[in-house]
């Protein structure tokens, strides 16, 4: 089966002309970034684990994050993404249970 895959994305990829790559992809516990800074580490400052939907969230989050580390008011809130979370039991839940909210 896997011999079969292979042939057939080699077979696609000879015609498209393209190439390929592979990379780890980062999934938070609950399926949302961590964003904010690290508790016991003054001044490390995280964006991870966007889960898969990190592209569409970048221009809001680097924005609130650069807000936070400057010290300036915070346009859109960040708090809910705190690496906190979850060793406070505030996992992220959206409406149909564990993943994606934002
Ligand atoms: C196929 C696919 C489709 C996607 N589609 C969407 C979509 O439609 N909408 C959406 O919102 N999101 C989408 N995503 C998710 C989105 O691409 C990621 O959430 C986002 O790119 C994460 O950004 P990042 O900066 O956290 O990590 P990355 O983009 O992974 O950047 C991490 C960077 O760090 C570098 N790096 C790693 N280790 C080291 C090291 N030791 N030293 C130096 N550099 C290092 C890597 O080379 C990389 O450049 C998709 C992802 C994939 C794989």
């Amino acid at each position: 089966m896997n011999e079969a895959l292979n042939d057939r994305q080699r077979w696609f990829l000879a015609r498209v002309g393209a190439g390929h790559f592979c990379r780890a992809d980062d999934i938070s516990a609950d399926w949302n970034p961590v964003v904010g800074s690290v508790p016991g580490h003054e001044g490390l400052y995280v964006a991870v684990g966007f889960s898969g939907h990190g592209f569409k969230l970048a221009p809001t989050i680097g924005e609130a994050l650069a807000q936070t580390v400057l010290g300036l008011d915070v346009r859109v809130p960040i708090d809910d993404y705190s690496l906190a979370r979850f060793a406070a039991g505030h996992a992220l839940h959206g409406a149909y249970g564990i993943g994606s909210i934002s």
